[in-house]
């Protein structure tokens, strides 16, 4: 393995790690016994006695929307409760977190309440680790995990880890955009690299990559060579993408080649999702209930479906994997973690102890015992996640099979990209003129900006992908998409209306001549 340190910035490297409260670090005298039960009157530690709330409930659910199915409100999905077959019974479905337990591996109140470890409460990071060695093992030994408060947290420390002032981080040119500014805290500079839009991409654009790093010092002569790649490698937000394996160990290659790191941002990449079927449709949009639970093992999702992460790949200890329950449980919960070798995980978490000493004990509480005591564990929890995924998968194909079934859609005038994983379907306006033939790529902001506001005014609220871009000019003749996302809908009509909505305005617009 070559050096890990070489990647790790100055500002990074020069942060120390104590604790005033600790122990001396000197060596004790000759003849020194450490008492065995000492008396803490050092930590500012409150004493759990102190602590207002003597337990907590928490009440579950056995399928995404369930809730709905209760009010009568139905979701696609809320019919099946008991697919899976791992529902329970109604009065099981809640757990009860003490101030105290001796269960091994859950959390109580005496610890979530308290100050924690800055890398996070034991169970829980426990978990994350067998979670990865089960889902995306690197392929070297001395990984290691840290919790974060979220994957915006975990991004922002992955760019503190390794990137000094003045230092290229290239990313791809529509991209999750908060972190061009975690990029710009740090003194980094942000290089847009291609996306192929195209149905059956990649996403990233290899050969424009490739050349881009044969001719680094021509196309951009004021810039030192790359420290690092970003890249959504599964369900790319916002385009959607995935990179396949072999995609991958090019790009890796690629990274061992001119000595970059990888940082792989992961929200999406559990949520798989299968190829659009016409076939599960009735003629009334309806689909069969029976079709929504979930119809995948463990062992089918995790070696047909679930795409390798560049963990796997990772003999170098050069890619930094950021992860998060936000889209899997919750995002308040403010909860990520982050993989990487254990000194880059070492530097990460000497800035958690000066930046926000690390994740909330409560949230790593709930989430601890939801999984470990509610669902049982790793399997229980990657149940959950099939019964997301088997959700998504059905909005997904219910947005797309609105849009397929449009006039603007059979008149040629859209095109949508139907995605391997995630929640984002990226929607393309072909703006054809029989007179003008192609618009000219300076045209393309003025006429989405026109289109998004006949959009809005059809009442639908989509992202167009300019809003999303690394530098807007270089991005300009790819900029004719929007992000749809079919995440924040409350039930199947309301998506099948969206798709109407959104394709209407398209028409309108079309047949007004590109004009509002
Ligand atoms: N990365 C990507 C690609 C995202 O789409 C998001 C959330 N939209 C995040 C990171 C941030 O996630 P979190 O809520 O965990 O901070």
């Amino acid at each position: 393995m070559s050096d890990v340190t070489q990647f790790i910035s100055k500002r990074a490297q020069s942060r120390t790690s104590s604790h005033f409260a600790n122990v001396p670090s000197d060596k004790p005298p000759a003849g020194f016994k450490p008492h065995p039960k000492p008396l803490l009157l050092s930590y500012g530690t409150p004493n759990d006695g102190f602590f207002p709330i003597d337990s907590i409930d928490v009440n579950l659910v056995n399928f995404p929307f369930e809730h709905q199915s209760k009010g009568g409100h139905l979701n696609g999905s809320a019919s099946e409760p008991k697919a899976n077959g791992h529902a329970k019974e109604e009065n099981s479905n809640s757990i009860h977190i003490a101030r105290h337990t001796k269960t091994p591996n859950s959390l109580d109140l005496s610890r979530g309440l308290q100050y924690g470890p800055v890398p996070g409460l034991d169970p829980l990071l426990e978990f994350t680790k067998e979670f990865i060695a089960k889902t995306h093992k690197p392929a070297y030994d001395d990984w290691t995990s840290i919790l974060s408060t979220g994957a915006s947290d975990g991004l922002n420390k992955a760019c503190d880890a390794i990137l000094d002032p003045g230092d290229v981080v290239l990313v791809e040119e529509f991209t999750f955009s908060p972190f061009l500014r975690f990029v710009n805290n740090v003194g980094g500079v942000s290089v847009p690299i291609k996306i192929d839009l195209s149905s059956d991409s990649n996403g990233l654009d290899l050969d424009y990559l490739q050349n881009l790093l044969d001719n680094w010092s021509k196309e951009y002569p004021n810039l030192p060579k790359p420290k690092a790649l970003y890249t959504i490698s599964t369900g790319q937000n916002p385009t959607g993408f995935t990179q396949t394996i072999e995609f991958r160990r090019k790009i890796y290659k690629l990274a061992e080649e001119h000595n970059f790191v990888i940082i792989e941002d992961d929200p999406y990449g559990y949520l798989t999702l299968p190829k659009y079927d016409a076939s599960r449709f009735s003629s009334n949009n309806k689909v069969d209930p029976a079709e929504l639970k979930n119809n995948l093992t463990i062992e089918d999702y995790l070696f047909n479906h679930l795409t390798p992460s560049y963990l796997e790949l990772d003999t170098t200890g050069r890619v930094i994997r950021v992860e998060t329950f936000s889209k899997l449980f919750a995002p308040g919960l403010r909860l990520g973690f982050v993989i990487a070798h254990a000194k880059v995980i070492d530097v990460i978490k000497n800035y958690a102890e000066v930046a926000n000493r690390g994740a909330s004990g409560l949230a790593q509480t709930v989430v601890n015992n939801v999984i470990r005591e509610h669902w049982g564990g790793l399997d229980g929890w990657l149940n959950w996640i099939l019964k997301m995924r088997a959700t998504y998968s059905h909005r997904k194909d219910l947005l797309l099979h609105s849009i397929y079934q449009s006039d603007a859609f059979k008149k040629g005038l859209v095109d949508v990209i139907d995605p391997k994983a995630g929640m984002f379907v990226t929607f393309k306006v072909k703006f054809l003129d029989p007179a003008q033939g192609k618009i000219a790529a300076d045209e393309v902001i003025p006429t989405m900006k026109q289109l998004l506001w006949k959009i809005i005014s059809h009442g639908v609220l989509v992202v167009p992908g300019y809003n999303m871009t690394v530098d807007q000019k270089f991005s300009l003749e790819r900029s004719n998409f929007f992000r749809l996302c079919y995440a924040p809908l409350n039930n199947d009509d309301d998506i099948i209306e969206s798709g109407k909505r959104l394709t209407d305005a398209v028409l309108e617009f079309h047949d007004k001549g590109n004009k509002f």
